[in-house]
C-alpha cells in the first residue's frame, strides 16, 4: 500500500548545452546586482569566465574553495562578500565549492546560484557541512538550498575521466539508497531509477570518449535527478559508512562512495527487494547479475578503484574503529546495523578494504 508525504524542493533548474547563456536572465529573476563568484583555485579560470559574463554585476571572484569547507575559508569568503557588498553568490564547481556557498548563505542568507561541474549533487540539497578543528559538522537548513541551478554539460568536459567515473558512482549511491528510504515517495523512486539509468549508460561512454557531449549531458541529467533524491529523502548504511570513512579516516569523497556502494547494496539486498529490483532494472541486468555485482563491475570495468586499501592511508587495523563508529550511531537502514551487527559490518568493511567482488 502506498503511504507517503511529498514536498518538492523549491529550486529552479535550467538544463542544457550552453545553458550558461541564460545566467543574466536568471540573475534578473532573482533581482540581484552584486555577485561574488566562488570556485576552487583549480577552477579560477572558469570562475573568471563567469565573472566576465556578468559585466557590471560582478562584485568579485573568490577562488579559495577547498575540500571539506574549512571554517577559515568560510570566514574569509564571508568577509569578502561583506566587503564587496555582494547580494548573491555564484558557486561554480563541485561539492566543495557549492559547500562554501552554502556556508556563506547559512550565515548571511545570500541567495546561491549553483553551476555544478561534477556529479556530486550538493546543489539540490539543503544539507551543509563545515569543518572546524578537524571535525565536520553537518546540518540541514532551507537557507542553503540554491535558488537556481544551471546545468551546462559543456562545463563538465574538463572533469578528468577518473573523477567523472567516481563522481557518477557517488550520484548513483544517492539514488540507490533513496530507493529504500523510509521517507521515500513515488516521485523520488522514479527520479532515482531514471538517474541510475542515465549515469550507468554515461559512465562507459565518458570512459571511452571524455568529450562525448551526449554522455556528459546524460551524466549531468542523472546527477540532477540523484541529487534531488539526496535532498528529499533520508540516506542509510552506505552514506553512514562513507561519512565515517571520509570524516574520520580522510578518504577521498567520490572514491570512497565508489568502493563502498556495491558492498552496502549487497548488505541490504534481502531487506529491500523492491529497491533492488528497481536498481537492477535501471542497470539493465535482470537475471544476469545482482545489483551489488553489477555496481562493482561498473566501477572496475571503467577503471575506478574498488578497494579502500588503494584510495588512502587507512589500514586494516583501522576497520575495527570504523565499525565502532558506524554501529554506535547508526542511520536508519532497512536492515538493522546496530552494535549487534558489529561482526557483519566489520566483514563488509573488510571486503571493501580488500576489493572483494560481491557475489
Ligand atoms: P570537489 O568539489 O572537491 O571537486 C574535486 C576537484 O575537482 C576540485 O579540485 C575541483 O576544482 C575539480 N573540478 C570540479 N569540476 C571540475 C571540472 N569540470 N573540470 C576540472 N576540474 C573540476 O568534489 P565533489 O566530489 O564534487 O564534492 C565533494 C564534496 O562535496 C565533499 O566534501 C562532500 O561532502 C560534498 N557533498 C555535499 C553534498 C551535500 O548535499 N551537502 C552532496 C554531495 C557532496
Amino acid at each position: 500500500m502506498r503511504d507517503f508525504v511529498y514536498q518538492a524542493q523549491p529550486v529552479r533548474v535550467v538544463f542544457g548545452r550552453g545553458a550558461l547563456v541564460h545566467l543574466e536572465r536568471e540573475l534578473d529573476l532573482l533581482a540581484v546586482r552584486r555577485i561574488l563568484v566562488l570556485s576552487t583555485p583549480g577552477q579560477r579560470a572558469q570562475a573568471e569566465q563567469v565573472a566576465q559574463r556578468l559585466g557590471g554585476r560582478t562584485a568579485g571572484v573568490y577562488a579559495g574553495a577547498v575540500m571539506h569547507v574549512p571554517v577559515e575559508a568560510v570566514h574569509e569568503a564571508r568577509d569578502e562578500a561583506r566587503r564587496l557588498h555582494a547580494d548573491c553568490v555564484i558557486a561554480i564547481g563541485g561539492g566543495s565549492t557549492t559547500g562554501l556557498g552554502k556556508a556563506i548563505a547559512l550565515e548571511s542568507g545570500l541567495p546561491i546560484v549553483a553551476i555544478p561541474t561534477t556529479y556530486a549533487g550538493s546543489e539540490m540539497t539543503p544539507i551543509y557541512g563545515i569543518t572546524q578543528n578537524g571535525l565536520k559538522q553537518t546540518g540541514k537548513d532551507s537557507r542553503v538550498l540554491p535558488k537556481t541551478v544551471i546545468y551546462d554539460p559543456d562545463l563538465t568536459l574538463a572533469l578528468p575521466v577518473s573523477l567523472s567515473v567516481t563522481s557518477a558512482m557517488n550520484a548513483i549511491a544517492h539514488a540507490a539508497e533513496g530507493l529504500y528510504a523510509r521517507d521515500g515517495n513515488p516521485i523520488m523512486d522514479m527520479m532515482a531509477e531514471e538517474g541510475i539509468r542515465a549515469l550507468a549508460s554515461a559512465i562507459p561512454a565518458i570512459r571511452k570518449e571524455a568529450a562525448d557531449l551526449e554522455a556528459r549531458s546524460d551524466a549531468l541529467y542523472g546527477a540532477w535527478l540523484c541529487g534531488a533524491v539526496l535532498g528529499n529523502v533520508g540516506m542509510a548504511l552506505h552514506h553512514k559508512l562513507c561519512h565515517v570513512l571520509g570524516g574520520s579516516f580522510n578518504l577521498p569523497h567520490a572514491e570512497v562512495h565508489t568502493v563502498i556502494l556495491p558492498h552496502a547494496i549487497g548488505f541490504n539486498a534481502q531487506a529491500a527487494p523492491r529497491a533492488i529490483a528497481r536498481i537492477e532494472r535501471a542497470l539493465d541486468i535482470a537475471g544476469r547479475a545482482s545489483a551489488a555485482t553489477a555496481l562493482f563491475d561498473l566501477a572496475y570495468d571503467n577503471g575506478a578503484p574498488v578497494a579502500l586499501k588503494d584510495i588512502g592511508t587507512m589500514t586494516r587495523a583501522d576497520l575495527a574503529r570504523a565499525t565502532d563508529l558506524v554501529v554506535s550511531a547508526p542511520y536508519w537502514n532497512p536492515r538493522e546495523i546496530g552494535p549487534a551487527q558489529h561482526a557483519d559490518i566489520h566483514r563488509l568493511l573488510l571486503n571493501a578494504f580488500e576489493g572483494v567482488r560481491p557475489d
